[in-house]
């Protein structure tokens, strides 16, 4: 069913990856999409993050977070594919998770998953002693988020207005209001849809009915330019840099573009509860090299130069995170708040999750059939932390 014209316009607060893929998802549905951001180009927010990776979360039960995160990977990974450029955005490189401890186990019956155990061949390539418990993930790989956003909101039918930081948002007459700070009116619409992380509190906190516990977890990533690295590897006996991401305890990444241009190398990441603010810390590269000699111990030996403070660089942000893992998508409380959306606290997998988020919020808000089945649905539907369910 569709809507008349001037029922399909949608305000987006927030440019990141789930701000962007909401637009470009009702965009794609012929809505007409205007996206505030209170910075002044895309990644701004945890989307600035340089690289990351897009891989499924398994469980031998495949419980909801496995089927959910499954699904959003797809979604990412088809997506990455028809707006990125493979080698410098993106990459279908396979995953390979070193199963630190055993906590990573199939279910017994995954041949209808892209995961499996590692072959032997493979463990040798990521430098790890044979016989290390290891799965190998082929439809997984690396995403620079900061140019998917930037490549979702270049659709037509999204209109980008950078400096606009909202301070509040109203429902005036069957429109939602948003304000900046002095009071005055940035834009209106019959649709929001709050998609600004963990500063969707602020906005969302004044209203009745809605209490969704977001928070902020602060992580740091470490990293440095691959001629550094090929410098130090090749003069000593070596271990092999592995040719595709391997993560398990953190994950270490190489040969993606750093944010100053040259190829990286990457190890993420350090996770802090409680804090709002996210500086670059010299404590969190000493934790960062201790996770890459966990993860991947001959590696992590070789690169213990690398973390010199002449070498070393940092990134750092906050994940916005809600206690399930899961985040909170759809209509905030439609009796009370009708339209009033959100797609928020994507947390340490915003990569895998917010692609699949848009195209949820945007098949709702066009009556269309959900991407998930109902029994997936519900355990990400914002509903389900408004204080009078329908
Ligand atoms: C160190 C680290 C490593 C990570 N690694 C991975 C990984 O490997 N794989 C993975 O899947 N995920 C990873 N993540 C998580 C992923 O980066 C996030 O889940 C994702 O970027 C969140 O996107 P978002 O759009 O919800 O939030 P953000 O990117 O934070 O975007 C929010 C936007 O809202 C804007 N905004 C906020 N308040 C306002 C306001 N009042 N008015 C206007 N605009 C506003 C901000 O400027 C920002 O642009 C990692 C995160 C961190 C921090």
């Amino acid at each position: 069913m569709s809507r008349p014209a001037d029922l399909r316009r949608a305000l987006v607060v927030g440019a990141g990856l789930s701000g962007s893929a909401v637009a470009f998802s009702l965009a794609q549905r012929g809505w007409a999409v205007t996206v505030l951001d209170r910075a002044s180009s895309p990644g701004a927010g945890a989307s600035g993050l340089p690289v990351g990776l897009a891989a499924p979360h398994v469980s031998p039960d495949d419980h909801v977070l496995s089927r959910i995160t499954r699904a959003g990977v797809e979604a990412t990974l088809h997506r990455a594919q028809a707006l990125l450029n493979t080698g410098t955005d993106w990459d279908l490189t396979g995953v390979l998770e070193h199963n630190m401890a055993g906590k990573r186990r199939l279910p017994a019956d995954a041949s209808d998953l892209h995961s499996s155990p590692a072959s032997a061949a493979q463990i040798a390539a990521a430098g790890l002693p044979a016989g290390t418990p290891a799965l190998w993930h082929s439809h997984a790989g690396w995403i620079r988020p900061r140019q998917l956003v930037a490549a979702q909101l270049q659709t037509p039918g999204v209109h980008v207005r950078w400096d606009q930081d909202v301070h509040a948002i109203e429902r005036q007459a069957e429109l939602w209001s948003v304000t900046d700070a002095q009071g005055r009116t940035l834009a209106q619409s019959r649709f929001l849809v709050v998609a600004s992380a963990f500063d969707s509190l602020a906005l969302l906190r004044p209203l009745p009915g809605f209490a969704v516990p977001l928070n902020p977890l602060r992580g740091q990533v470490s990293y440095g330019l691959m001629s550094d690295l090929k410098t130090d590897l090749g003069a000593q006996p070596s271990p092999a840099l592995p040719p595709f991401p391997v993560n398990g305890h953190g994950s270490f990444i190489s040969g993606v573009p750093t944010p100053e241009g040259p190829l990286g190398w990457y190890i993420g990441s350090t996770f802090e509860r409680n804090c709002e603010q996210a500086p670059v810390r010299t404590e969190d590269h000493a934790a960062n090299q201790v996770r890459l000699a966990t993860l991947l111990p001959d590696l992590g030996q070789a690169m213990s130069g690398q973390f010199g403070p002449n070498r070393v660089m940092g990134w750092a942000g906050l994940r916005c995170t809600l206690p399930n893992r899961l985040p909170a998508v759809g209509p905030i409380d439609p009796l009370r708040l009708p339209g009033l959306w959100i797609s928020a606290g994507m947390g340490a997998r915003g990569i895998s999750l917010a692609v699949l988020c848009g195209e949820l919020t945007a098949t709702w808000m066009s009556h269309e059939p959900l991407p998930l089945p109902p029994a997936l649905v519900k355990h990400l539907a914002a509903q389900r932390y408004a204080t009078s369910k329908i």
